[in-house]
């Protein structure tokens, strides 16, 4: 069958001999190497021309430049900033900015190609991208994050790598609505005058243009995802598991804006949060830890260790091997290798950070028949949000203000109604009904969770149709989705010039 053997030798020889980054080679090791080896493992699967498929996996863009900034104590420092994109199928490119001591080229080439991929997934038109600062933010003021955020901020602009069609940031690891503050308001300060400016940056605060629900937009995605998962009888079968969350054991690694929000969700749906891991180390409790509480404790003791009854456990690595049904790795990739995945006990590996399981990891655990939710699906609901925010800005439509005003006028009119009620009329469900009606924001939040769950549970039936279609795990199939729909948009387009 010549289509198979077309296909089974993806990739062609020499096929890394793809662009030069400073200096460094793009390899077949390292994240983005065992990005490209998942990619390829998929690629196999499809029947879409071979030059095509390595047009895909390319990372096309990519900057690495040096800037000072001057600290608090009046020295100067160099800091290290880099923006991939890695995709130009669909502009603008969308990703995150990372801050962290670790960044570097190759990890921003694969963060930028999982955007692609997860972009795809989730029917969100932009191509994908990524940044990245390496600093540890906890180590500079809020003074010295924000110079060092603007000036990061104006490289991009004068390098082409920003702006509301371009390439457009969001929050991710040390990043958050602050940080996309100050972005918007470079942005605007330097760019040209631009009506669209709004929409050169997505995770703003609510009162610069960013939308309701996007804080916790990725982690209730991640909720989403796992409920689907859940759902499903004959997989839950295989698993030995239970149908649904109720009841269901979860240890979650990394309590950041992800993990935190995951865990939240999940407890309100039932799930038992057994163990926590951050970077000081990790807790331990069968019998279930409330969230919110660790939360109060770790911001009362700087730490989330001695939580109540939990017991200590001294490594956020070890963690992951806790007895559970759900192992949520929430913090950065590349925690389950060939070192610790023959332990892990967790039936369904929810993969809520970008690349938590190395591909060798990953096939240990395939044979050991967990469940992996792959990253590219389950942390998609993100830049779904941000879509949502990005077409805000670009519409020009007030949201935030009209819903207000609607609710305002609701609760005027709801006063009123109950003005002329009697002490007999009150009833629990009324009350109930009544403080619904009020709840402030209800409208464009409610319009963002609608947005989110529909999106997240489409894409999990074609996900699940592709792996039952072709028998493969759930990674390969979310990898064979992206891949059919960018190669369509390629077919589509055709090839410039
Ligand atoms: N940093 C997030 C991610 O990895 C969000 C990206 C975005 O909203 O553009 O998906």
């Amino acid at each position: 069958r010549p289509f198979l053997q077309a296909v089974s030798s993806f990739p062609m020889e020499g096929s890394n001999a793809t662009p030069q980054a400073n200096g460094q080679a793009e390899s077949s090791d390292g994240f983005f190497g065992e990005v490209n080896q998942m990619f390829d493992e998929a690629a196999a699967r499809t029947d879409h021309p071979r030059g095509v498929l390595h047009q895909i996996r390319a990372c096309d863009n990519i900057i690495r430049f040096e800037f000072p900034i001057e600290r608090d104590d009046g020295s100067i420092q160099v800091i290290r900033g880099y923006r991939g994109e890695h995709s130009h199928h669909m502009q603008p490119t969308k990703g995150g900015i990372r801050y962290a001591p670790s960044v570097n080229v190759d990890e921003v080439m694969a963060l930028s190609a999982l955007m692609s991929y997860k972009c795809a997934i989730v029917d969100v038109p932009f191509g994908g991208a990524k940044g990245g600062v390496c600093i540890d933010a906890r180590n500079y003021s809020t003074t010295e994050l924000e110079r060092i955020t603007r000036r990061y901020t104006f490289e991009l602009e004068r390098k082409d790598f920003i702006g509301p069609g371009t390439d457009v940031p969001a929050p991710d690891y040390g990043t958050g609505p602050q940080e996309m503050a100050w972005i918007m308001d470079t942005y605007n300060q330097i760019g040209d005058e631009d009506l669209n400016a709004l929409a050169c940056v997505t995770g703003k605060p609510v009162g610069q243009g960013g939308v309701r629900g996007r804080t916790e937009a990725t982690g209730r995605g991640v909720y989403y995802g796992i409920r689907e998962a859940c759902a499903y009888p004959k997989d839950m079968k295989r698993l030995g598991l239970e149908m649904g969350l109720e009841g269901k054991s979860v240890v979650i690694q990394g309590l950041g804006n992800v993990g935190y929000h995951a865990a939240r969700f999940l407890e309100d749906g039932g799930a038992k949060i057994v163990g926590i891991a951050e970077i000081e180390g990790a807790i331990h409790d069968p019998d279930g830890l409330d969230v919110d509480d660790v939360v109060a404790h770790r911001e009362e003791t700087g730490s989330i260790l001695g939580f109540a009854d939990a017991e200590n456990i001294e490594t956020s690595a070890a963690a992951l091997e806790l007895p559970c049904d759900i192992l949520i790795p929430a913090a950065l990739e590349g925690v389950i290798t060939t070192e610790n995945a023959p332990d892990i006990q967790a039936s369904i590996i929810a993969e809520a950070a970008n690349g938590p399981v190395t591909s060798e990891a990953d096939e240990i655990l395939q044979e050991k028949n967990a469940m992996i939710i792959p990253d590219v699906y389950l942390n998609a609901g993100g830049v779904t949000v941000s879509y949502f925010e990005w077409l805000r800005n670009l519409s020009h439509v007030r949201h935030g203000r009209m819903s207000r005003r609607f609710e305002e006028r609701n609760a005027e009119r709801i006063l009123r109604a109950v003005d002329e009620l009697t002490a007999e009329d009150f009833s629990e469900d009324l009350l109930e009904s009544l403080i619904e009606q009020v709840g402030f924001g209800a409208g464009e939040r409610d319009l963002v969770h609608s947005g989110l769950e529909d999106t997240m549970s489409h894409a999990y039936d074609e996900i699940r149709a592709i792996r039952e279609k072709k028998g493969v795990d759930m990674r390969t199939a979310a990898f064979v989705s992206a891949i059919d729909k960018i190669a369509g948009s390629y077919d589509q387009m055709g090839i410039f010039p």
